[in-house]
């Protein structure tokens, strides 16, 4: 009787295992698929000064147009991460956002300082082609690393420490800015951040939710702002959504806030109108 179960529970598991696997054969099927296609594109959100509520730079973040649906990142990176994919998807959105980059140059669009951020997974990171990949995708956009920051996780710190901190000196030289995305989420966050010789830091959406009424995550915050602001960082308050979590945030200085309380990740052309037109008029 128990030796039947037994094997009826290895049946099932082996079912299980098998349907799994047909799912993740056909998601990778998708992907390549939709690299053939082109179906991945970047939506833009807006970064702004917690003095001025100018807007200092924007966040590019991934889509995918599936069969007419817009499936968001959450749904396909972390697949993308455990195959070797996204290495050639971060690469496609890294050429996409260069050369938009340039077209905007090119239309005297782009401001001084303005920044566009792209995430960047350890997996594209620990490649050891990287280096080569962005400065032939920059050289053939003709642009300068100064418009692009890479956005990375304490995660790249894990495989091998000393490859990444060597890479992002590099990039550094070439001009790209850094920041640590998601921070304290990850693993002994403080270690990294001395390690890592990031310019930024973006404190994880999860702390700024609760910031106006839980004292932990208040006085957390606090701490995170000050650890941030000691080590020379500038720091990224992301996932403000309301006018509270705004007016507590000014209070503790100069911060950038990123949520959609300012604005939800935008197409180009409505992230150009809304923001960029009127902030290249004013730098002119
Ligand atoms: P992330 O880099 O931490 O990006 C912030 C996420 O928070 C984005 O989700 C953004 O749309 C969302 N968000 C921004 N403001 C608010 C807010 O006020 N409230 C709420 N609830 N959410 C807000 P999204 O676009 O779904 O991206 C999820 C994650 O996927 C990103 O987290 C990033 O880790 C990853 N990702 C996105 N694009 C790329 C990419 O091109 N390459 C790689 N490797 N990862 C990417
Ligand atoms: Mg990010
Ligand atoms: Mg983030
Ligand atoms: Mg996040």
């Amino acid at each position: 009787e128990s030796k039947r179960t037994g094997r009826n529970r290895v049946t099932l598991f082996k079912n299980e295992m098998a349907t799994q696997a047909a799912e993740l054969l056909r998601l990778e099927r998708d992907i390549m698929k939709a690299m053939f296609r082109d179906e991945f594109f970047f939506v833009l959100q807006p970064l702004v000064d917690s003095d001025t509520h100018r807007l200092v730079g924007a966040e590019a973040l991934m889509r995918w147009r599936k069969d007419g649906e817009i499936v968001s990142p959450g749904e396909f990176i972390p697949f993308l991460e455990e195959s070797a994919l996204i290495v050639d998807v971060g690469e496609r959105i890294l050429n996409a956002i260069c050369e938009y980059i340039a077209d905007l140059i090119q239309r005297k669009m782009m401001f001084d300082d303005f920044k566009i951020a792209v995430n960047i997974s350890a997996k594209q990171l620990a490649r050891h082609d990287f280096i080569d990949c962005v400065s032939r995708i920059l050289k053939k956009h003709n642009i300068d690393g100064t418009y692009l920051e890479f956005e990375i996780t304490e995660s790249v710190a894990l495989d091998n420490k000393d490859d990444t901190i060597h890479k992002i000196d590099i990039l550094k030289k070439m001009g790209i800015s850094f920041s640590l995305d998601d921070f304290g989420t990850g693993y002994s966050s403080l270690s990294h951040l001395k390690d890592l010789d990031v310019n930024k830091l973006k404190i994880d959406r999860s702390f700024v939710n609760d910031i106006t009424h839980d004292p932990q995550d208040e006085k957390l915050v606090r701490s995170i702002i000050q650890l941030s602001r000691n080590l020379g960082l500038v720091t990224v308050a992301e996932g403000v959504e309301t006018q509270a979590q705004v007016e507590w945030l000014m209070l503790q200085g100069e911060i950038l806030l990123q949520g959609y309380y300012f604005s939800k990740p935008l197409l180009p052309e409505a992230f150009e109108s809304k923001y960029l037109t009127q902030e290249a008029a004013m730098s002119r």
